[in-house]
C-alpha cells in the first residue's frame, strides 16, 4: 500500500528527536507538510498556519501534533473539524475535560484520534504486563529522576500553568503502570515541590492505593533513574530504562536499553487504527497527574533557572 501522507504540527525538540526519524524510516507514512512558527524539515512544505496547509494539501489525511500542551487543543480540534485523524503527543491535553471533547468530536467526525503514551512502547512493557497478568502485586515503587535542563533545554513552558512540571516525564511512568498492573489503583496523597518562582512542581511524592508509591523528581544530574520496581506474590520485576530493561528475580530477561523503538511504534499503531477507523483514547495516566494537584500538599523550594 502506498504510505499515507502525515503532517507534523510544532517543530521543536520532540519533533526532532523522534517523530521525523520514525516517520522516515516507515513505509506506512509520508511526511508531506509541516506547520510551526519558525521549526521546518529540509526538503517538506512548511506553513506557518494550520489553516493554510489543510487548505493547501486535501491528501493529507492525518495530522501529528508535537507541541506543548496547553497549545494543542485548538490545533486538535481545526485538524479534526477538517476531518483528519488526529495523533497527540503525551500528554493528550493540558486538561481532561479537553480530551474527553476531541474524543467525542472525533467520532462524530468518523475520524481517528490516538493519545500517543509512547513509554507503552519501550521495549519490555508489553513482556512485563503479560508477567504481571496472573501475579499478586504486594507493592509498588516508582523512581522517575531525570534533568529538566537536558530533556527540556529552556522551555518555561513545562513550568507554567499546564506545563505540569514534572509530571511531564512522571506521566511517562505513570503510562507504564497504568498499563502493566493487573488492577487499577488511584492516588490517595501526594506532595508536590514547587521552585518558589514557578507554577508547576519540580518535583513529587506520591502515595496510591494498593502500596504503590512514586518519586518523581526532575533536579537529577548525572545518570537517570527511570525505574518501576514491583513486588509480587511471585517474586519481584524491576522494568528499568524507562521501561526498555526488565529484569525478574534480580536478572535481566528482556528488551534493549535504547528508546529508539518508542516512536516508530507509536507511528505503525497509528497505521493500524486509521485503516481500521478506530481510535485509541486512554487518560488513566493523566487522571492521577489531575489527581495529585488535586490531592498534593505543597512544598516551596530555591527557585528554578534554566
Ligand atoms: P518544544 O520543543 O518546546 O515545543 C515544540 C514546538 O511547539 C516548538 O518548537 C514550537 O514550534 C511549538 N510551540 C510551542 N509553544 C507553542 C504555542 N504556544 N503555540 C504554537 N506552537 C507552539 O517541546 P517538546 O520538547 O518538543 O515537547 C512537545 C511535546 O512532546 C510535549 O507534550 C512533551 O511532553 C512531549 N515530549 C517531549 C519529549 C522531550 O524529550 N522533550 C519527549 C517525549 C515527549 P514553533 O516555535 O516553530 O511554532
Amino acid at each position: 500500500m502506498a504510505p499515507r501522507n502525515v503532517a507534523l504540527v510544532g517543530i521543536g525538540k520532540i519533533a526532532v528527536d523522534q517523530h521525523v526519524p520514525a516517520i522516515a524510516a516507515s513505509a506506512d507514512w509520508h511526511l508531506a507538510a509541516t506547520v510551526s512558527r519558525q521549526g521546518s524539515v529540509p526538503g517538506v512544505p512548511a506553513y506557518t498556519d494550520l489553516a493554510a496547509m489543510l487548505e493547501a494539501h486535501p491528501e493529507v489525511e492525518t495530522v501529528s501534533l508535537c507541541l506543548p500542551p496547553v497549545p494543542r487543543f485548538a490545533y486538535a480540534e481545526a485538524a479534526l473539524l477538517a476531518g483528519r485523524h488526529v495523533m497527540l503527543e503525551k500528554p493528550p491535553g493540558a486538561t481532561l475535560a479537553e480530551v474527553h471533547e476531541l474524543a467525542a468530536l472525533a467520532a462524530e467526525q468518523g475520524v481517528t484520534l490516538y493519545t500517543t503514551w509512547h513509554s507503552r512502547m519501550a521495549h519490555a512493557v508489553a513482556a512485563a504486563k503479560a508477567w504481571l497478568a496472573d501475579k499478586a502485586v504486594i507493592e509498588a515503587h516508582i523512581t522517575w529522576r531525570e534533568d529538566v535542563r537536558k530533556w527540556h533545554p529552556g522551555q518555561d513552558w513545562v513550568f507554567e500553568p499546564g506545563g505540569m512540571g514534572v509530571f511531564d516525564p512522571g506521566s511517562n511512568a505513570l503510562s507504564i503502570l497504568t498499563h502493566i498492573l493487573p488492577q487499577p489503583v488511584h492516588l490517595t496523597a501526594a506532595t508536590l515541590t514547587f521552585p518558589e518562582n514557578r507554577q508547576t512542581p519540580i518535583a513529587a511524592d506520591l502515595t496510591f492505593s494498593g502500596n504503590v508509591t512514586a518519586d518523581f523528581d526532575w533536579r537529577q544530574t548525572g545518570p537517570q533513574t527511570w525505574d518501576i520496581a514491583v513486588e509480587t506474590d511471585r517474586g519481584p520485576l524491576v522494568l528499568r530504562m524507562g521501561g526498555n530493561v526488565l529484569e525478574l528475580h534480580g536478572k535481566p530477561v528482556a528488551g534493549e536499553a535504547s528508546i529508539m523503538g518508542e516512536y516508530p511504534a507509536l507511528y505503525a499503531r497509528m497505521a493500524e487504527l486509521v485503516a481500521a477507523g478506530q481510535s485509541e483514547v486512554d487518560l488513566a495516566p493523566m487522571v492521577h497527574v489531575a489527581d495529585a494537584l488535586t490531592l498534593g500538599r505543597r512544598i516551596v523550594t530555591d527557585p528554578f533557572h534554566f
